[in-house]
Order: C-alpha cells, then sequence, then structure tokens
C-alpha cells in the first residue's frame, strides 16, 4: 500500500475508534524513532493530560516496553498505577489512572513485517481481556495499512503535523458493542443531528424514525451488511431535531473476537450536506452549460444554413451568371457579399465563445494565408468606426512577413477583437495602429492605442473568461469580457503567445501576439 497524506490521520482515526470500542478512557499512539529504542507519542486521548504528553516517550530500554517491545505479545497490568508507572518508567503519574477511574492499564504492539514499529498504550475501566483483544485487533489493522519504510516515514512526518487539527475532527465516531448492545458515540452527535446522546439512543430504534424517506432502503441496507459483519460504506439524508436534513456519510467497521465472532461495529460519520449541494449545484450547472451549448450550436448551425445559398447566388450574380451587371449592382452585391461574410463570422464567434466559455479548445485549421491582407480587411471592416472616432488607423506591416501558417477565419476573430477593443477604449481623435515584425520564427503583431489604458494590477488577469477592469468607461463601453479569452485560446491554439501592456490608467495598451511563420 503506497504511503499517502492522510496516513497518519488513519491510523489516528483507528486508534480513536479502538478507544471507542472498548470504552478507554485513556489511549495513546507512539511510533518508532527510526534507529533508536524510542517510541515518540504522536496521538493521545484525551488531549488534556499534558502531564503525560510532555517529554513522555516509551522507551524499550525499560523492562516492560522491553517485553512488549521483544515480540512477547501485548502485556496487561491489573494496577493500572504501577501499569503507567512501569510503562512510562515515571513516578509523577500517581494520580492519572485514578483520575480517569482506570482498572488496568495495557500496551499492546503494531507489529509491522515482524518488527514493533509502534505501541498502543491504554488505560481500561475493566481488567477483561476482551479489551486487550479489542485493542489489538485495532494494532492489526494499523499494522496491516503499513511497510516499515512507510512507519519509519510517517514517524518523522508525526511531529510535524499538528495534533489539534486531528483532535478538532469533524467526525462523528460511534461503537456498538454487538453482544450486549451497548451503543457509544461521540459528542458530534448532537451538532450534527440536534438529538443528545441519550433522546438518540433512547427513541431512535430503528432508520425509519430519522432518515428520509426515498433513502431508507439505503439506510437499511447498510445496517443490514454492517450487522452482519461486513465493512460497508453508505450516505442518506437523516431529519434533523429541527427538522431540517443532513447529509449523513456513514462507514462501518466490524470487530471480531479471536473466535471470528462479531463483537462490537465501530464507525465514523461525517456530515457531508455542504459536499453535496456544491456537488449537486455543480451537476445543475453542467446540465444548464450543456443545453446552453446545444442551443446555441443549434441556433448557429441554423443561421449558418441560409447562408451559403445567399452567399452562392451573390457569388453566381457577380460574375454575370445571370447577365451583365450595371456598376450599382455590382456594388450592391459586393456589400451583401461582404456582410454576409460578416455575418457567418459572427455566428462562428458565437459558436467559438461557447466552445471557450465550457472549456473547449476552438478548432483551428492552417493555411497558407496572408496576414497583410487579413489585417486590411478587418480595418477595412471598421472603417465606419475608425471614422466616427475621428481616428486613422496607423499601419506599419512588415515587409519581411508574406504568408504565414494559419486559420484565416481565426486570425480575422483575433484582430477583429483587438481592434475592435481599442476602439472600444480610445476615445475620439486619440490613436491606434497597428504594426508587424518578424521576431526569431514568429510573425509579432501588435495593436496599440493612446486609450484609457489598463493598470498594472488587472494586466495579468484581462485574457481571463468574463473578466473585465471595473471602471465606469468599461461600464459605458459594455461587452462581456470573453474578447480577450477567445484570442488568447485562438493564439495558443496557433502555438502562439499573447500579452497586453500598459503605461498605466490614461496611457494606452499595447496587445502583443505571436503567430509561428510555418
Ligand atoms: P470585453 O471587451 O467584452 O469587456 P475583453 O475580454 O475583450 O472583454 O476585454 C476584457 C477587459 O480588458 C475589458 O473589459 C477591459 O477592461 C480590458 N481591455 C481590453 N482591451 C483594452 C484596451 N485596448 N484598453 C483598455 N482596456 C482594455
Amino acid at each position: 500500500m503506497k504511503l499517502e497524506n492522510n496516513d497518519l490521520e488513519k491510523i489516528i482515526a483507528i486508534t480513536r475508534e479502538a478507544a471507542l470500542a472498548a470504552d478507554l478512557p485513556f489511549i495513546f499512539l507512539a511510533i518508532k524513532k527510526e534507529d533508536t529504542p524510542h517510541f515518540e507519542i504522536v496521538f493521545m486521548l484525551p488531549d488534556r493530560l499534558k502531564l503525560v504528553k510532555e517529554k513522555a516517550f516509551l522507551s524499550s530500554v525499560n523492562p516492560f516496553v522491553g517485553r512488549v517491545y521483544e515480540g512477547q505479545g501485548a502485556a496487561f497490568a491489573d494496577d493500572p498505577h504501577e501499569g503507567l508507572k512501569n510503562i512510562l518508567g515515571r513516578d509523577d503519574i500517581e494520580g492519572l489512572a485514578h483520575e480517569l477511574r482506570a482498572k488496568s492499564a495495557g500496551l499492546c504492539p503494531i507489529i509491522v513485517e515482524k518488527n514493533v514499529q509502534g505501541m498502543l498504550l491504554f488505560l481500561a475501566k475493566d481488567n477483561l481481556p476482551r479489551t486487550l483483544k479489542t485493542v489489538e485487533s485495532f494494532a492489526k489493522q494499523v499494522a496491516s495499512l503499513f511497510t516499515i519504510r512507510e512507519f519509519q516515514r510517517l514517524a518523522h512526518d508525526a511531529n510535524a503535523r499538528s495534533r489539534s487539527m486531528i483532535e478538532s475532527s469533524q467526525n462523528l465516531f460511534f461503537t456498538i458493542d454487538t453482544v450486549s448492545s451497548q451503543v457509544k458515540v461521540s459528542p458530534r452527535l448532537e451538532e450534527m443531528t440536534g438529538y443528545t446522546q441519550s433522546e438518540f439512543l433512547q427513541s431512535m430504534n430503528s432508520p425509519d424514525q430519522y432518515v428520509v424517506k426515498d433513502d431508507l432502503q439505503k439506510a437499511r441496507d447498510f445496517y443490514r451488511d454492517a450487522f452482519g459483519g461486513k465493512k460497508t460504506e453508505a450516505e442518506f439524508r437523516m431529519i434533523r431535531k429541527d427538522g431540517n436534513q443532513v447529509w449523513f456519510n456513514i462507514i462501518s467497521n466490524p470487530i471480531f473476537d479471536s473466535n471470528g465472532k462479531l463483537v462490537a461495529i465501530q464507525g465514523i460519520g461525517k456530515d457531508v450536506s455542504e459536499h453535496k449541494k456544491a456537488t449537486w449545484e455543480l451537476e445543475k450547472t453542467r446540465e444548464r452549460e450543456q443545453l446552453k451549448t446545444e442551443f446555441m450550436s443549434v441556433i448557429s448551425h441554423e443561421l449558418r444554413t441560409p447562408l451559403t445559398p445567399i452567399q452562392g447566388y451573390t457569388d453566381m450574380l457577380l460574375s454575370g451568371g445571370a447577365g451583365p451587371l450595371t456598376n450599382e449592382q455590382k456594388e450592391s452585391l459586393t456589400i451583401i457579399k461582404k456582410q454576409s461574410k460578416r455575418l457567418l463570422n459572427l455566428i462562428d464567434s458565437v459558436l467559438d465563445i461557447t466552445k471557450v466559455e465550457y472549456g473547449k479548445r476552438i478548432e483551428i485549421k492552417k493555411e497558407p494565408v496572408s496576414l497583410n491582407a487579413i489585417i486590411e480587411e478587418v480595418i477595412d471592416g471598421m472603417n465606419f468606426q475608425f471614422k466616427e472616432k475621428e481616428i486613422k488607423p496607423e499601419v506599419e506591416l512588415s515587409p519581411e512577413i508574406e504568408t504565414i501558417l494559419a486559420d484565416e477565419a481565426k486570425t480575422t476573430r483575433v484582430l477583429s477583437n483587438l481592434l475592435g477593443n481599442a476602439l472600444k477604449f480610445t476615445p475620439k481623435k486619440g490613436r491606434i495602429g497597428i504594426r508587424t515584425a518578424k521576431v526569431a520564427a514568429d510573425a509579432q503583431v501588435e495593436v496599440w492605442d493612446s486609450g484609457v489604458g489598463i493598470e498594472n494590477e488587472h494586466l495579468a488577469n484581462i485574457f481571463e473568461k468574463f473578466y473585465q477592469v471595473d471602471s465606469s468607461y468599461t461600464r459605458t463601453v459594455g461587452g462581456i469580457g470573453m474578447g480577450l479569452a477567445i484570442v488568447k485560446d485562438i493564439v495558443e491554439g496557433h502555438g502562439g503567445k499573447v500579452w497586453a501592456e500598459s503605461g498605466g490608467l490614461g496611457k494606452g495598451t499595447k496587445f502583443i501576439f505571436t503567430l509561428p511563420l510555418s
């Protein structure tokens, strides 16, 4: 078994269960320190016994501990005072056993690959060998989880971890003695259900009384398996005393005596309502998202369908297929052609938005295209907006770049998003420019403006979905904060990079992206 982060917690949970199962007033778990005869205490119940905790450790030099250490099995002392004194090798804990009304003390080895790697020291309220048997069965459970190397690592990690964290466990622990039918539940029960222990034990005889009807079968199956001696787990809703429901996760472990007879059931319960609620909400959101995506893609498809014949017939008319055209007719048809292409692009961007929104990559179909032609076309398409803002775009195209291997429609979208933003965030009579350069094996494109600028703290975030710098300016120009997320997705899909630079508020912004030349 692989060592996991929560292995120590697992051991501690088992120790805690041991305490509950055997009704122990005191137990501690000690793990062997590598290359020393000492065992360090990593967990103690109850935790308030500072007296023992401070400086306490077990040493195999001590004869009582030594015997257990050498593999002679668990040791049991009928006199708890003497037992503790012997085990811990200390005289100053006289009052402890008395205070805890202990009648005996025991020390149980945790044997991993024939070596004693840990010990459970406990005080018991009785001196029945059965108590020792129960503790032993827990020690075996612990041992079966690990190899020696893992155990040594645990010992090393143990002290570094906070014990109080484990102490403040949110879990509920319970033990049911199947022989005497006695039930013990940790105090967490009251917080979880609203019932005190005695209220719960007196009136809640069967799950019908506290489990939500729809989950009754699950609860009944759980109890059947648990009392049948199976290790089992279930999740069901419980009705609290105040009438509210809590989602309850419950795990049960059977405990058998040396003859294989089931003597106890011990387990852990957790309130998983928050987790359930979050999962449920996530599922609902996913369903909704999926519906929306499906809806969008159906709509986009439906909108695309009539556009294909419109474009086809326009091309046919333009090429004189239905007779010669006057110049005016040609001009009108050219406008129809341009605008239907724009419409197609818009529909595709809606599809892309849904894709990026749901974490899917936009598909990139690369072919040799002229970057300059794309830039000119985009600027051309925005002529009207430039005029409205009284801005003349400043274009500097590198003669070094001719064709690049890129997806034409998507590259168009990148440029129109960036130029669209530049127009949006630059006031009238400002400046907007576009510049290209060959940098190493990339074409680098800069879209710059003299507009409102972006504060440093926002620069890294603006490419996130739905991120908008909250300013009165952003609010007046509108948008949904998807444009740059799409830009990033497309550029990265091409194997390029995109980033933004700005001198700060009012100092303009520059967006730079690269596209591999080939
Ligand atoms: P939208 O424009 O729909 O809000 P974008 O993803 O395109 O979404 O942009 C995200 C945010 O980045 C914008 O809301 C704005 O705050 C900021 N931004 C983008 N481009 C510029 C720019 N040229 N100048 C200033 N801020 C910009």
